[in-house]
């Protein structure tokens, strides 16, 4: 069932968005080789409940894994895909990490994903950057009433496959609001002019998973962190977008 939201609704998500992105742009500043990924935990947790939010993902279980998440953000390094858990592990030059924030702010959600480079690294780790932040864009453009679900998905697998990348079809974006997970699905494939009409008041979270391998993954025995089945990198970047009466508003970013 999709939940359509009111114009005041949105509002407050956006408040929920610009804190995500905040959180973001504090860890950019953080992220650097010799640091580990506990202490950005500890910095994200900081900056969100000095906001009276909550961590939308601490504690969550349910259809990804029964096993509630034990830290506020996902730390996830390389060849892994989404939901890595931050720990012990220490960040090196040339990395590429991946961090998805999510929070409750007065009853709704906000989730984004940036990926960051660590100190300098190489050519298919801009490449790959490059490549996931375009489909992210793409699909954002085709977040316009009018038009379809699938154009969203199709607009993510067209920029993924012209790079000679695979999409993850294990996981997917999904509608958001009071409920962190609302329907629709959002997969970053399928065909263009299908699935569901978009109309105002749709909010989506909508998350391109770039592989420079094949499109499998597989789940660590943390029961959390995917990573690729070849081990070979992957890249994700993330916004809540809702459609609203003026056009598409990006509510994870703070120059919208
Ligand atoms: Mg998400």
């Amino acid at each position: 069932m999709i939940i359509y939201k009111s114009e005041d609704e949105i509002k407050t998500m956006r408040r929920a968005g610009e804190l995500v992105a905040n959180v973001l742009l504090k860890l950019e500043k953080a992220i650097k080789p010799g640091v580990d990924t506990k202490f950005l935990d500890k910095i994200a947790e900081d900056v969100i409940f000095s906001h009276n939010a909550k961590p939308a993902f601490k504690g969550y279980s349910g259809r990804i894994s029964k096993v509630p998440f034990p830290r506020t953000i996902c730390t996830s390094i390389n060849e892994e895909v989404v939901h890595g858990i931050p720990g012990k592990r220490i960040l090196k030059e040339g990395d590429l990490i991946s961090i998805d924030v999510g929070v409750k702010l007065d009853g709704f959600f906000g989730d984004a994903a940036r990926s960051f480079r660590v100190g300098a690294v190489n050519k298919k780790v801009d490449k790959i950057m490059q490549a996931t932040w375009g489909a992210l864009n793409d699909a954002i453009d085709k977040c316009v009433a009018g038009n379809r679900l699938g154009d969203i998905s199709h607009a993510i697998e067209l920029r993924a496959k012209s790079n000679g990348y695979s999409v993850v079809e294990d996981f997917v974006g999904h509608g958001i609001g009071r409920n962190m997970h609302e329907d629709p699905q959002v997969l970053n494939y399928g065909p263009a002019n299908q699935g569901l009409l978009l109309k105002r008041g749709i909010v989506l979270a909508i998350e391109p998973m770039l592989n420079e391998g094949g499109s499998d993954v597989e789940v660590l025995e943390d029961s959390w962190t995917v990573v690729t089945r070849d081990r070979k990198i992957s890249c994700h970047f993330e916004d809540t977008v809702a459609i609203t009466s003026e056009g598409s508003i990006i509510l994870t970013r703070l120059d919208q």
